[in-house]
């Protein structure tokens, strides 16, 4: 087979490397996208839709629940699993069609096929026909991650799942242990807790979703007792003992090892990048602990190797992935002005219930970063919105430098606060101060008022609190 030469080639179609790929078409380049399974990668296959979809059904599922309160009769109230995971199914499938037509449209040549690169701008893809030999000056790696296995914890697919087995159920747990509460492993306790299993969640920091701000992770912690989890901080899964439809939890808490029983066990421990197989070494690639070390352009220090979203580290989330994806396609375009991706400004949502969303620093961090900050919070029991939608518990934090009012951090926990959250993103990236935001006029009755009370707490002016 003839080899065929790009201007780019993009190594994996999630959100990074799709999205690079129609950036780079958009800007004239001539670019090839190779991926070996599905095009929308773990986003929109294994991850944050088809978890969003199957959110969706156990929120409803709440509400129906909660009908008395809103006027409304509903008896017989049940769910059907095969039925939830079908939806959220064919909702991935939805997406990853569309992916394709974006690609196609977009004249972007994509490669269904596994790629490593054998030498210096060349690629080498396996396909069901075959090998093809692709050239290009320009290589973006958008391989993405997988689920982190630890030993002994490993997972089986029927007592012990990862992310991937907890999307397509082979049943509904009884009695689930989720280890690790990250967004993932909250999201899927959520899920199957609201549906009725006894869940517990084993969490070895001293706090469940650690990387959020300290009080709305204790928050947080509070609802998910309200609503039956059993939650175990700075507490270790040690050991599983597999049985005949059951696991015995070893589980490490204050110096003694408590023996638990479970039926499922779900392994949301992180993840790690998928650099196997890609000829990284033989290029001179540097990779640190799973993931490729790149500086703020997403650039390896191999000339025309590029790494983007979850191959390349922290934050492991898919609008990173993009927004990466974007600033290598321009630089390798040759635009100006092409701006480094600030990980302090990306927001980070969790889709519990109620949800958590978060950007820039929390109050820990800007204290240890020497700042003298300003804090203000508001509750949703004081937003008419809140309280007319039945969603009376929730929280708004912000923290600002006193020095400057420079807007640090924003924290939320409470409905839809990850829809929220992006005002005040567009506000860190417009450096925006206390100022603007007091004298920005929200729209009423929103919970986006919430926004604004707390800003304006944290200056002393709150109006409905
Ligand atoms: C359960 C779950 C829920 C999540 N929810 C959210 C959320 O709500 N919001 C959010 O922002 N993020 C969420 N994430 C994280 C998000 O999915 C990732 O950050 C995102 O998918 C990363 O995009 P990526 O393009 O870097 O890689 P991926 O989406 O992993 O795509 C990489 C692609 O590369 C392909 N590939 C790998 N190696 C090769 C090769 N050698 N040749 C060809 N193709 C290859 C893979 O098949 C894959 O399709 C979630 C993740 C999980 C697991």
């Amino acid at each position: 087979m003839a080899t065929k030469s790009f201007d780019m080639i993009v190594i994996g179609a999630g959100p990074g490397g799709y999205v690079a790929a129609i950036r780079g078409a958009q800007l004239g380049l001539n670019v090839a996208i190779v991926e070996r399974e599905h095009m929308g990668g773990i986003c929109l296959n294994w991850g944050c839709i088809p978890t969003k979809a199957m959110l969706r059904s156990s929120e409803v599922f709440h509400l129906m629940h909660r009908a008395k309160e809103f006027g409304l009769k509903a008896s017989g109230i049940d769910y059907d699993l095969d039925a939830v995971v079908a939806r959220s199914r064919a909702v991935a499938k939805q997406l990853n069609g569309g992916v394709g037509h974006l690609l196609k449209k977009n004249m972007v040549t994509a490669i269904m096929g596994d790629a490593t690169i054998t030498a210096k701008g060349k690629v080498s893809v396996k396909t069901d026909k075959g090998t093809e030999e692709l050239t290009s000056k320009n290589i973006i790696l958008a391989t993405g991650a997988r689920a982190r296995e630890l030993p002994g914890l490993e997972a089986d697919g029927d007592l012990v799942w990862t992310y991937k087995h907890a999307l397509v159920p082979p049943r509904m747990p009884k009695k689930l242990l989720v280890i690790g509460s990250g967004a993932i492993g909250i999201e899927f306790a959520s899920f199957y807790n609201t549906l009725g299993s006894d869940t517990t969640v084993v969490e070895v920091m001293d706090r469940i979703l650690p990387v959020e701000d300290a009080e709305i992770s204790g928050f947080a912690k509070k609802q998910f007792e309200k609503q039956g989890m059993t939650i175990m901080e700075k507490a270790m899964v040690k050991q599983l003992d597999r049985g005949k439809g059951k696991v015995t939890a070893h589980i490490e808490v204050g110096g003694k090892v408590e023996k638990h029983d479970f039926d499922t066990v779900i392994s949301a421990v992180g993840i790690v990048g998928n650099t196997e197989g890609l000829g990284l070494e033989g290029l001179g690639v540097k990779v640190d602990r799973t993931h490729v070390v790149t500086d703020e352009y997403c650039r390896t220090g191999v000339e025309g190797v590029y790494a983007i979203g979850d191959i390349a580290g922290a934050p492991w989330l898919a609008h990173k992935a993009s927004h990466e994806g974007v600033m290598v396609a321009e630089l390798i375009a040759g635009k100006n002005n092409v701006h480094p991706v600030k990980p302090e400004s990306i927001a980070g949502c969790t889709y519990c219930h109620p949800q958590v969303a978060s950007v820039g620093y929390s109050e820990a961090k800007a204290k240890e970063l020497g700042y003298k900050i300003k804090v203000g919070r508001f509750p949703f029991i004081g937003n008419g919105k809140a309280i007319a939608l039945g969603e009376p518990e929730g929280m708004v934090k912000t923290i600002f430098d006193e020095k400057t009012g420079e807007l640090l951090g924003a924290h939320m926990v409470g409905a839809e606060v990850t829809e929220l959250i992006q005002g005040y993103v567009v506000g860190r990236t417009l450096e925006t101060t206390e100022e603007d935001l007091m004298n920005t006029v929200f729209p009423h009755p929103t919970l986006s008022e919430m926004m604004h009370e707390s800003v304006l707490d944290a200056y002393g002016r709150a109006i409905h609190f």
